[in-house]
């Protein structure tokens, strides 16, 4: 799935996991209507289901009514089930040649060639980590090379920000990374149990993506370009309840308490926060030399024009983020790709009505200088480090200083929804020049 594509279905997730998880949130395989865990004879431990029981149930409502005592019941017996998971799972994992130091814990995530795993290190020197195991012989020799390329850029790489790379080591038929292990996993769940995030929490989580990106692109020399939510892990941190709910925004209904916010913790349980997957990353310039990779004197403008745009990308992306940790949805949405890729090609998102309104005019004036069509004006790493809402000044921005004339039609100051932006689309024909840069998918 494409970033644009997996940013677009996160306002859909974010509903139907809310719905999903309240009405399955018992282990996996597990019959919501009833669960027993039970231990079998070599002692491992196991589910067994069954139908719920009941006495001629008086009428449908009733028996609706019983079946959900008895699963509050069932939640209500103490069990560790973070541990019986991990009994479970481990007797589930698949073994692999070569990763016998490792002891395969729990699946993570996984991608088109690859499947991650939390993995316990027998020696004890690393004790957990994250193993991305890649079926390299299902690979073509450029797919092996962006391995390759993906590792010899993690293997340059040391910041608190950034997944370490720990190790990297190939059998005949898998390739190993071994990874910093982040044990909150991947911040688009968050965005979906806490519906957004407030302006602090965003913050936090944004300042340290800005972080990792002013190191890659400042000291490493090196573009991310694929900085999304699933890209962005996190440690978690201690979580404490609100003592003052703030007062309800719209849409709030079902989110879930953030908690109180401490500068060095963050909040909604969401610690320190590390970027992840150099699958498409590229290196721009020599480290050693500080220019373009190349014989200098020889480099055409466009490769020296490409780290520009190379960079923006990620502010681009960063932009995205920003605007989706904030209001909990996308900045561009739409069900046919043609309109979405048209919508991006103009820059035609909006601060909507009335999900942007209790949002500070601040932040909308940073996401706006992010989301900006032309790469060359957009925010590069430095300007957006020094914007008052990232400085935490008071001082107020000028608010349309920079926006493009779709940003000040339909941008940061619609405080309701324009006219649908299907007709928008229709209306205006091609918009201006736009780099192929922003849409195309990075080819490494
Ligand atoms: P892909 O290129 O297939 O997207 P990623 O490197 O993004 O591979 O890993 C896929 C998923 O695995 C991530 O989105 C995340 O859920 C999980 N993951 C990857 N690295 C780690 C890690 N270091 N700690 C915890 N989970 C991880
Ligand atoms: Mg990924």
């Amino acid at each position: 799935m494409t970033k644009i594509q997996s940013i677009n279905n996160l306002i859909q997730q974010r509903k139907e996991t809310r719905l999903v998880e309240s009405h399955n949130d018992l282990a996996p395989n597990v019959s919501t209507v009833h669960a027993e865990h039970s231990t079998n004879p070599t002692g491992e431990l196991s589910f067994a289901t069954k139908a719920a029981e009941s006495d001629e149930p008086k009428n449908a409502q009733a028996a609706t009514q019983e079946t959900s005592n008895q699963i509050r019941q069932e939640r209500s017996v103490e069990i560790d089930r973070s541990v019986a998971a991990e009994i479970v799972n481990r007797s589930k994992m698949p073994q692999y040649p070569g990763l016998d130091r490792w002891i395969l814990v729990e699946k993570l995530g996984y991608g088109a060639f690859s499947n991650v795993y939390r993995a316990r290190d027998s020696t004890t020197e690393f004790g957990e980590v994250a193993i991305k195991v890649l079926r390299s012989f299902q690979m073509d020799i450029n797919q092996r090379a962006k391995i390759l390329n993906e590792v010899q850029i993690m293997r340059n790489i040391d910041h608190p920000n950034i997944v370490k790379l720990i190790d990297f080591f190939e059998s005949q038929q898998f390739c190993y990374i071994i990874l910093e292990l982040c044990t909150g996993g991947e911040l688009l769940p968050q965005i979906v149990r806490l519906t957004y995030f407030s302006e602090d929490l965003s913050k936090h989580v944004i300042v340290q993506v800005a972080k990792a990106i002013e190191y890659l692109h400042e000291t490493s020399g090196v573009v991310h370009r694929d900085i999304k939510p699933e890209n962005i892990l996190f440690l978690p941190a201690p979580f404490t309840p609100s003592k003052n709910p703030k007062p309800q925004q719209p849409g709030d209904e079902d989110k879930e308490d953030e908690g109180e916010f401490t500068s060095n913790f963050g909040s909604g349980g969401i610690g320190e926060i590390k970027i992840a997957d150099f699958g498409l990353s590229k290196v721009i310039w020599d480290t050693r030399t500080g220019t373009p990779c190349g014989t200098v004197g020889y480099t055409a403008p466009e490769i020296v024009n490409d780290e520009q745009y190379s960079k923006g990308v990620d502010m681009w992306a960063m932009g995205c983020v920003l605007y989706t940790l904030l209001c909990g949805f996308p900045p561009f949405r739409d069900e046919s790709i043609q309109i979405l890729t048209k919508k991006i090609v103009c820059g035609q998102f909006m601060f909507l009505s009335p999900w942007w309104d209790h949002i500070s005019k601040s932040a909308q004036d940073l996401v706006s200088h992010l989301l900006v069509v032309d790469p060359m004006k957009r925010y590069n790493i430095k300007e957006f480090m020094e914007h008052p809402w990232i400085r935490q000044a008071d001082e107020e921005t000028i608010f349309t200083v920079g926006l493009s004339p779709l940003d000040q039609r339909y941008g940061p100051m619609s405080q309701t929804y324009p006219q649908p932006l299907k007709d928008v689309v229709a209306d205006q024909g091609p918009c201006q020049p736009v780099s192929a840069h922003i849409l195309s998918v990075p080819s490494t």
